[in-house]
């Protein structure tokens, strides 16, 4: 599960070339801007992640200026994102632990805070608004599709270090499930069931690409979830001139587990789907460290648009340590969350 907010320990602090007052401290794989001496190495502090959206108190105040957001969907609050400061990438915050009297000091490291702290994930108010009614909550019978960055699991790139591999490219849509249960086809958003009332961009693709009817013959009740990317949803990076859906994950009912990646390829071709772009494979995994990823998460979408980043994961599920679930994990181009306006 990722950890919103943390307590984490400062790895690492070095100066910024012409800047007196601000430094750069490491936080798990992260860089984090700070006030000179607020930190030295070795302490505990609180770690919020970039994409918090934190709530409207007098201690985090000073953030109103850069990071104050208000909408429907969410609500108010402090919305975290990656900035750049005196040509230094930042990202996320830190905090001292005397800011929070209401945490013990010998509090331990990793400990989630989010929820004493009141911090959600930013949402983009968008995503689930051009799809018509809502109907009920997400259907419970399916995960969550999120992804953990890298930098705050630094121990999977040892953990696949050597193994089978593959990269696709993360694709800048919205979430979109589908599937059999009982026998009845559903579709569902990020966050809830979508009605069949005519207004779901979902359900009219899945009509168009006869998904409903090709279910039926299946042999269990597969779910399958990719990104739905069309005009109107995130920017529409990839230009696309009618909705497409890329998937990323067939579900085994019996497993519980996605397909490993060939299956998951003939699983696709034989209803006619497409699946995010596979940019690599490999029998074995040898990207050593958070920068070599970063650098190999650079690049555009084939419409020339700055790519969001890609996601790496075992050939068939392999269970993590460090992320306490199957491997998989996200590197984000760096150069995109510059360039995010949201
Ligand atoms: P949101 O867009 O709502 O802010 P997110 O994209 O930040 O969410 P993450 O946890 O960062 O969510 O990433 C996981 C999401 O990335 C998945 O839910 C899926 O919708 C999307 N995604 C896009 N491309 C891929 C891909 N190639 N493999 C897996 N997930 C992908
Ligand atoms: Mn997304």
């Amino acid at each position: 599960m990722r950890k919103l907010v943390s307590i984490q320990i400062v790895k690492d602090i070095r100066p910024i070339a012409s800047a007196d007052s601000i430094e750069l401290v490491t936080i798990l794989g992260w860089g984090v801007v700070t006030k000179k001496n607020e930190f030295s190495i070795g302490q505990k502090c609180v770690f919020f992640e970039v994409d918090s959206f934190l709530p409207t108190e007098e201690r985090f105040e000073f953030l109103r200026s850069s990071s104050y957001r208000k909408n429907d969907f969410m609500g108010e609050g402090f919305r975290l994102k990656t900035a750049k400061l005196r040509g230094e990438m930042s990202q996320g915050l830190a905090m001292p632990l005397s800011d929070f009297p209401e945490l013990s000091e010998n509090i331990e490291i990793d400990t989630d805070l989010a929820e004493i702290l009141g911090v959600r994930k930013w949402e983009a108010p968008e995503t689930e608004s051009s799809f018509g009614t809502i109907a009920e909550s997400f259907p419970t019978w399916v995960s969550k599709t999120d992804e953990t960055r890298v930098q705050s699991a630094e121990g999977v790139i040892a953990e696949l270090h050597g193994k089978p591999y593959y990269i696709s490219t993360k694709l800048d849509g919205t979430s979109i499930s589908m599937g059999r249960k009982d026998g009845e086809f559903w579709v569902a958003g990020r966050n809830a069931l979508h009605k069949d009332d005519g207004k779901s961009s979902a359900w009219k693709y899945a009509r168009k690409m006869n998904i409903e009817v090709s279910s039926e013959t299946w042999e269990k009740d597969y779910t399958i979830q990719g990104e739905f990317c069309a005009g109107g949803i995130q920017g529409n990076k990839l230009r696309l001139t009618e909705p497409k859906w890329f998937i990323f994950n067939v579900i085994d009912p019996d497993t519980n587990k996605r397909l490993p990646l060939p299956e998951m390829l003939e699983f696709c071709e034989n209803l006619g789907l497409a699946t995010v772009p596979i940019e690599e494979t490999g029998d074995s995994f040898d990207y050593t460290s958070i920068s070599s990823l970063l650098d190999r998460a650079e690049g555009q979408y084939d419409s020339g648009t700055t790519k969001e980043g890609i996601v790496i994961r075992s050939i068939a599920p392999m269970y993590s340590e460090t992320l306490r679930s199957d491997m998989s994990f996200k590197v984000i181009n760096n150069k995109y969350l510059l360039k995010d306006k949201n």
